[in-house]
């Protein structure tokens, strides 16, 4: 049921003479700490993030202005829209159903995210935009995904085509019994299959662009997963060969898209090549570093993109480690007691699985860095 302004955060009316464009409110589908860093993000640029949520006790809830709302419910999503200058999403698995005649501009295009809410039409755009992928093949049922592994060769990860996250909706199959086994999981549903690639590290660039088509990059992050959850990002992966092709990869999509934000795109690294595994049409857990790490952080490149502002400086200050913190809270007396250390609560309640915080290590040199994330993973 849409509750109009119920929830504001203590920084509502912002000084609009500091304004030198017409976006000043900028909704976001769902309140979760993307939200919540999106508006931290915004207050000092004097723009408001409205956030549409079915619950108000979300990561948002200190940042955003919430309205209460369904993205299900077309009166919610007509009022919603009624109250902001552009909408943007913090997830990719939005309802398109009430959004695809508004006059509300939305940033980034629909089009971006029907690609990204599935793998088929993401490793298709790769393939047409020639950018290096796994291969794979879309398979219905457990006959043609045994026939599609009898193709590619074990061993093989088999992901459900939609609603797959944070390693979710995907096995490796290592045997054919293994196929067996794990089955249940994705029967009736359309599934893809690609080669388990061995990779020698992972890593993601966080690309933007403007409304004028302006585009900037920030510098590589190294990626560790645990899980298929992310846990320590580290930045920037200096390799001038792979920056390069990274940000050749990312423009050719942004462009081909006619993109305009933040878009994440994660590869494996094989010796010299880039194969793209996914990419998600938002800001990014990997690119969280960007706060404290970097001139202009992702989140603040998102609001200026989307509120048709130039974009700021990627370059990064120094080395940064970003730690997400999963299922439990750490001890943050000890973390405030580390150098150069930010912590960032998400307000969540502590559950198995859940992402509930993050903290990022600032350093000057890469020795430095290493050192105080070393005491910082074993509080
Ligand atoms: P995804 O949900 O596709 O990002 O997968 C989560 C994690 O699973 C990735 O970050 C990798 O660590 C691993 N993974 C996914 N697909 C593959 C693959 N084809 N080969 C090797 N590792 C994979």
């Amino acid at each position: 049921m849409y509750n109009k302004s119920i929830f504001s955060p203590n920084h509502n009316n912002l000084d609009s003479r500091l304004r030198g464009n017409d976006v000043t409110r900028i909704g976001v589908i769902g309140g979760g700490q993307l939200a919540q860093m999106l508006a931290q993000a915004a207050a000092p640029l004097s723009i408001e993030v409205y956030a549409l949520v079915d619950n108000p006790d979300c990561p948002a809830q200190h940042d955003a202005k919430l309205m209460i709302g369904d993205q299900n419910n077309p009166h919610d999503v007509k009022n919603f829209l009624s109250e902001i200058d552009v909408l943007t999403f913090e997830f990719e698995n939005v309802n398109f159903t009430y959004l695809e005649n508004t006059y509300t501009p939305i940033y980034p295009p629909l089009s971006a995210l029907k690609i990204a809410q599935d793998r088929e039409l993401e490793k298709t755009c790769f393939v047409d935009n020639a950018v290096p992928t796994t291969q794979f093949k879309i398979t219905h049922n457990q006959a043609e995904c045994r026939a599609a592994i009898n193709e590619i060769g074990l061993p093989v990860v088999i992901k459900t085509c939609r609603d797959g996250y944070d390693g979710k909706g995907q096995a490796v199959i290592r045997s054919t019994s293994d196929l067996e086994t794990k089955w249940s999981l994705f029967e009736g549903k359309r599934v893809i299959v690609e080669n388990l690639v061995k990779f020698d590290r992972e890593v993601s660039i966080i690309a933007v662009r403007s409304q004028k088509g302006e585009i900037a990059f920030y510098p590589l992050t190294e990626n560790q997963h645990r899980d298929g959850i992310l846990r320590i990002s580290r930045a920037p992966y200096q390799n001038p060969h792979l920056q390069n092709l990274a940000e050749h990869y990312a423009a050719k999509i942004l462009k081909s898209l006619k993109y305009v934000g933040v878009l994440a795109i994660e590869f494996f690294v094989v010796g010299e090549q880039l194969i793209a595994n996914e990419m998600a049409p938002r800001v990014h857990n990997s690119g969280h570093w960007t706060i404290e790490g970097t001139h202009t952080s992702q989140f603040e490149n998102h609001i200026r993109a989307v509120a048709g502002l130039p974009l700021g400086s990627t370059a990064a200050r120094g080395y940064s480690a970003m730690v997400n913190f999963i299922g439990e809270l750490p001890d943050v007396e000890a973390i405030s007691a580390l150098k150069n250390v930010h912590f960032h609560s998400y307000h969540k309640t502590a559950r198995p699985g859940r992402k509930l915080a993050h903290a990022t290590v600032c350093a000057e040199s890469k020795k430095e860095l290493e050192n105080v994330l070393d005491l910082l993973l074993k509080l």
